[in-house]
């Protein structure tokens, strides 16, 4: 095309003549590839995620085969090879192949050039410079600038779209243009005025009008370097002759190349600012270079026409593989372990893997002893029709032992078994169910936490030698992720178990404690706390209801000679034996409680001074009744008993349980004065 329009030119009388030509002739340049627009637009969305980028290069073959071209170049050798855009993405950056994209659409249609004086190289090193530090500089300036860095970015990038065009359009006159200006674009821009009676300004402009990118970008084009320009996008336009002449004055060596202080006046940047942006870019000036040169196409090592071509085929399915990966590990991350078992865990995880992979059926078998049980499935039509939440756990009752057949195989060697053609490998076990019917190609990957296998994943399809080497390595990764989420849901749930369990311990151990605190420890009757903090109840409820109540002091006789005589383990005996007389004698509903040492007291309910005499009567009868020692040695054991009572029940002024307690010590004090062994009752109870 480029040759075409020479030769229309050719038949022109001036050169100016050739502008207005020209002009119309930018109609005939070809029309950028849809997918550069929204790549535009992409540029300035910073939440541009994957998928949309993959849509958008999906859409533009050349241009993705263009990418792998740059990324598979000297430039960005890495230690391995780059084989797609989508390693390129993730070795090169994200943002770096967005500009590389933009700049490689807008290079091609201009890639035959025939104009001599102009190098492309060059070119795009300027507009590489010009966009990278008015990109720096937008981030510095005053926000009243509203420019943000991504279109400071493009605006520098296209600024210069106008030489490129004309370079393309008119490369003889062009040439003598350059040739006469010493390749100085100020000076071009004089010569060109001169010349054509219009600058590559305006020619760039139109063209991005054509082009119907945003009139942002035209404006920039038309009017940077233009001090007198007052309109809209005058900060952007200052911005622009700022970066502009700066790269400039690199590209020419101008051992100067200071930034226009008045230009950075304008926009608010300080000048310890533009000095840091300055510094930054010289230290990468020769990665510019080496970019401008790969976007031009000057780089040797870019654009082996067969190995492009051949890397574009497979990049398109790669780049959706990668993609799809990414989702399913990423969703497999965000699957919660908390509150599931672990059957609902491995089926979130099929369900995961279904969504973003494309096979018919995925199961987990999990390692049970030397067997693999089917612990979970899921088929393609039950993860897209229904609902998915409820769908039925596709569980069936299919066991493998280790060793057998591929998933037995797999758990048995910890590596992945492909089996591409289920009809011919002889590794494949049929386990005649309508699920295994017609298979064609069965992954098996071991799931593995540690040194230790969990289970195996199968995904399988009806037709065969439908996985691929991606698949596998895709699987092993998604496998690693997959046993470590077993295995902490495995260490939650333990957890929580342990939890239980120790909560539960503990609970006993509480209720232990409060059952010690209240008892005593030798005889198991309640202990002197206990009595008096549930007595005074005791008595509260008794005048209430006007029931009767007593209260028994019990004391053993002598119990300092039993000790002495036979040892304080037979006199602990014998206090574990009157307990129980007590026990014995007393009802449920009575409080027994050891006192002090050898001192017992019984609070009967309902039970008036008879009652009470009863009692106290038989309490002493069943104590005569043990002895220590034994033989010659042998004596009987005897108790004194101190009696309270209510006498007059309902007439009397509620006693408080010091005096109920300081009636029946007197009484006691009493009996053990008048003999032993008696009962004695309260002195005011008894009138
Ligand atoms: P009295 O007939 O006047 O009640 O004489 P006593 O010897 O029973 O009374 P005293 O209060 O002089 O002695 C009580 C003894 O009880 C003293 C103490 O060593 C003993 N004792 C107190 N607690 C325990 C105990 O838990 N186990 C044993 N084996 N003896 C105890
Ligand atoms: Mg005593
Ligand atoms: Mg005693």
């Amino acid at each position: 095309m480029g040759m075409d329009s020479s030769k229309r030119l050719d038949e022109q009388d001036t050169d100016s003549d050739c502008v207005a030509a020209g002009l119309a002739l930018l109609d005939e340049l070809p029309q950028l590839p849809a997918a550069i627009h929204q790549l535009f637009e992409a540029l300035s969305d910073d939440d541009i995620d994957r998928h949309q980028l993959a849509a958008i290069l999906d859409q533009c073959p050349s241009l993705a085969a263009k990418l792998v071209g740059l990324a598979n170049s000297a430039y960005f050798s890495r230690a391995s090879t780059i084989n797609g855009v989508s390693d390129a993405i993730f070795v090169i950056g994200f943002r770096t192949v967005r500009s590389l994209a933009t700049a490689t659409a807008l290079q091609e249609p201009f890639s035959n050039n025939h104009c001599p004086a102009f190098q492309p190289g060059r070119f795009w090193l300027h507009a590489a410079l010009t966009a990278h530090v008015a990109k720096e500089l937008a981030k510095k300036a005053s926000p009243v600038l509203a420019l943000s860095p991504d279109e400071a970015y493009l605006a520098g990038l296209l600024h210069g779209i106008g030489l490129l065009a004309m370079a393309h359009l008119f490369p003889q006159e062009l040439d003598r243009v350059l040739t006469g200006s010493g390749g100085q674009t100020g000076a071009l821009s004089v010569h060109m005025q001169q010349q054509f009676g219009a600058s590559h300004h305006s020619v760039g402009a139109a063209l991005l009008r054509r082009w119907h990118l945003p009139e942002l970008f035209s404006c920039t084009t038309e009017h940077y370097g233009n001090p007198d320009y007052q309109g809209d996008c005058w900060m952007a336009c200052r911005l622009i002759t700022v970066a502009h002449d700066w790269a400039d004055h690199v590209i020419h060596r101008d051992p100067q190349h200071a930034f226009d202080q008045h230009g950075l006046n304008l926009l608010g940047i300080r000048p310890e600012d533009s000095e840091t942006v300055a510094e930054s870019c010289l230290e990468q000036l020769e990665s510019f270079t080496g970019l401008a040169e790969l976007i031009s196409g000057e780089a040797p090592e870019f654009c082996d026409p067969e190995t492009v071509a051949d890397a574009a085929v497979e990049l398109k399915d790669r780049l959706v593989d990668t993609i799809e990966s990414l989702s399913s590990l990423s969703a497999l991350t965000e699957i919660n372990i908390q509150d599931r078992s672990e059957e609902a865990v491995l089926r979130g995880a099929l369900r995961v893997l279904m969504a973003n992979q494309d096979m018919q059926r995925c199961s987990i078998f999990l390692v049970d002893g030397d067997e693999l049980l089917n612990a979970a499935g899921l088929s393609w039509s039950e993860q897209n029709e229904g609902d998915r939440e409820k769908a039925p756990a596709a569980v069936s009752t299919h066991r493998f032992r280790v060793g057998e057949g591929l998933i037995g195989l797999a758990a048995k060697t910890g590596e992945i078994q492909h089996c591409r053609d289920c009809s011919v490998d002889p590794r494949f076990k049929q386990k005649q169910t309508e699920t295994d019917a017609g298979l064609g190609s069965i992954i098996s990957v071991p799931i593995c936490f540690q040194d230790t296998t969990l289970g195996v994943l199968n995904i399988s399809h009806r037709q065969a030698n439908i996985f691929t080497e991606w698949d596998e390595r895709f699987l092993y990764v998604f496998c690693n992720m997959l046993g470590q989420l077993i295995k902490s849901n495995r260490l939650l749930r333990k957890m929580e178990h342990e939890i239980e369990q120790r909560t539960l311990e503990l609970q006993v151990a509480l209720e232990r404690a409060e059952s010690l605190s209240i008892l005593d420890g030798l005889t198991g009757v309640h202990n002197r706390r206990y009595f008096i903090s549930n007595f005074s109840t005791l008595i509260e409820q008794c005048a209430r209801y006007r029931h009767k109540l007593a209260l028994l002091m019990i004391d053993i006789d002598d119990f300092k000679q039993i000790n002495d005589t036979y040892g304080h383990l037979e006199g602990d005996r014998i206090l574990k034996a009157i307990a129980s007389v007590l026990k014995h004698c007393a009802r449920g509903a009575d409080i027994i409680a050891r006192f002090g040492g050898e001192e017992f007291i019984v609070a009967l309910q309902d039970t008036d001074c008879e009652g009470a005499s009863h009692v106290a009567g038989r309490i002493q009868d069943e104590i005569r009744l043990l002895s220590c020692g034994q033989g010659d040695n042998r004596r009987g054991v005897t108790a004194s008993i101190g009696m309270s009572c209510y006498a007059r029940p309902g007439n009397m002024p509620i006693k408080t349980p010091e005096q109920w307690i300081q009636e029946a010590d007197e009484a006691l004090y009493r009996a053990k004065h008048s003999g032993k062994n008696r009962i004695a009752v309260s002195v005011a109870d008894a009138l």
